[in-house]
């Protein structure tokens, strides 16, 4: 009989900074190789290439929230600029920022949301602080 000795160190010190550049990739947050996704923001239960779990991510409405905010920012200085430059055709609004408005935040979400569940992942959060936390022995629950 064996007995399997896990330690702290087998989990390893988790970069924040790394795991949101994995998650802004849609890659997994742990080893940086495994597809984050299984579909258009649907995270995957695990990562293929390293096993990690990936089914604690918790991101809800975050995501969306912090690309209302970033696609906001952009369009209201891209009107204020058109608009201090000079006359602007109201259709030029019309077919330019309507488009961007949708497009640009469908393009952002996948980045956005991965970034959040590496964030996550490095803080330990929903369930993504491991057998040490799932024994009663981390100190974030
Ligand atoms: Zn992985």
């Amino acid at each position: 009989m064996t007995i399997a000795i896990e330690t702290d160190a087998a989990e390893g010190e988790r970069s924040l900074a790394k795991a949101m550049l994995n998650g802004v990739a849609c890659r997994c947050p742990r080893c940086g190789k495994g597809k984050l996704y299984r579909a258009y923001l649907k995270v995957g239960d695990s990562c293929s290439v390293c096993g990690e779990t990936l089914s604690h991510a918790r991101a809800d409405d975050f995501p969306p929230y912090i690309a209302i905010f970033i696609v906001g920012h952009v369009l209201v200085g891209w009107m204020l600029h058109a608009e201090m430059a000079g006359p602007v055709d109201p259709m030029l609004y019309v077919w330019t920022m309507i488009p961007a408005a949708i497009l640009l935040p469908i393009v952002m979400l996948p980045s956005i949301k991965g970034a959040v569940v590496g964030l996550q992942w490095a803080f330990r959060m929903h369930g993504f602080a491991g057998k040490r936390a799932a024994e009663g022995l981390g100190s974030d629950q």
